[in-house]
């Protein structure tokens, strides 16, 4: 029997370790990629269904590391979330995206994505209030954007956080709307200025009735409270059009432009027709 358990010690163990040191490896150069120059920002064009024009850009981040190139932020953001680098990155990213965007041609506002560990351990109002006050950029230019799970973690933190981040001008969009539990509960309670409808919906919108049913549902609510329908992940003609039927407001996706780097592509995006 011990020499079993040794065994199954010893099949685990170098896989669990390996993973690990990875992680640790990996959280370790994030916390010198922002010194190191290794972070860098993609902006993707948000557009209005109805006019084809520019209502703003969402701000992307990408780390190219120095041995391992591109790492996706679906991979490094939970490690920097939990080795809590995230919040010096994400005072970074906010400072540079507000930077670059003040050197565009054309004064569009910038869609931040905010993690729920700023939110709950910095005073994040304030940061943002300091990084425009040094920057220079229009409140109304700044949006963030937090997904629901953020704000359940802690209610009355999170609404009150809010509430000053709105006070100062700039928006708030709740982010993968319909992937959450207490959807209806949040838009309740929470200020905000607009719904970003989860990609996910996008999938299934063309040959789904109830995907259509629920998108319908949610353009009613936002109608109701007054707050805006952005759609994420609009990949194809149909798609937009079936957007355009229902009355949402806004969209973003491959369709309207991938995430960019440079001025120059963002203004090609810009003159690209939506329809
Ligand atoms: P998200 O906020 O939901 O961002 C949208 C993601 O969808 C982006 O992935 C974008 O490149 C991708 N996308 C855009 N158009 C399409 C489309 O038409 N089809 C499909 N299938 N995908 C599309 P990305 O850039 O890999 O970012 C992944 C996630 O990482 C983001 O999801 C966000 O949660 C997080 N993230 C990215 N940048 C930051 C950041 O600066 N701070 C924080 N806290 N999180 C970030
Ligand atoms: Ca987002
Ligand atoms: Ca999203
Ligand atoms: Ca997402």
């Amino acid at each position: 029997a011990k020499a079993d358990l040794t065994r199954t010690v010893c099949y685990y163990e170098p896989q669990m370790d390996e993973k690990s040191r990875e992680r640790r490896g990996l959280a370790m150069d994030l916390r010198s990629a922002i010194e190191h120059k290794e972070l860098e920002l993609k902006y993707q064009v948000q557009k209005s269904v109805e006019s084809g024009e520019v209502r703003g850009y969402e701000v992307l981040l990408r780390w190219k590391h120095p041995e391992r190139g591109y790492i996706p932020p679906s991979e490094f953001i939970p490690i920097a979330e939990e080795s809590g680098s995230i919040l010096a990155i994400g005072e970074w990213v906010m400072r540079e995206a507000a930077r670059e965007a003040l050197a565009w041609p054309l004064p569009h506002k910038i869609a931040v994505n905010v993690s729920p560990v700023q939110l709950m351990h910095v005073d994040l109002a304030r940061s943002i209030h300091e990084i425009l006050l040094e920057t220079g950029l229009p409140p109304r230019r700044l949006e963030i954007e937090i997904t629901e799970s953020t704000i359940i973690a802690d209610k009355v933190r999170s609404l009150d956080a809010l509430r000053r981040i709105r006070a100062l001008g700039v928006t708030v969009a709740i982010d993968d709307f319909g992937t959450g539990y207490s959807s209806l509960d949040t838009l309740r309670s929470f200020p905000f200025d607009k719904i970003k409808l989860d990609s996910s919906f996008m999938k299934e919108i063309e040959t789904s009735q109830q995907a259509r049913a629920i998108i319908r549902a949610v353009l009613a609510l936002g109608k109701s409270l007054d707050i805006k329908v952005l759609a994420e992940g609009v990949e194809t003609g149909m798609q937009l059009e079936i957007l355009r039927s229902e009355g949402c407001h806004e969209v973003q996706g491959f369709l309207l432009g991938a995430p960019e780097t440079f001025v120059a592509d963002v203004v090609a995006v810009e003159e690209r027709r939506i329809a």
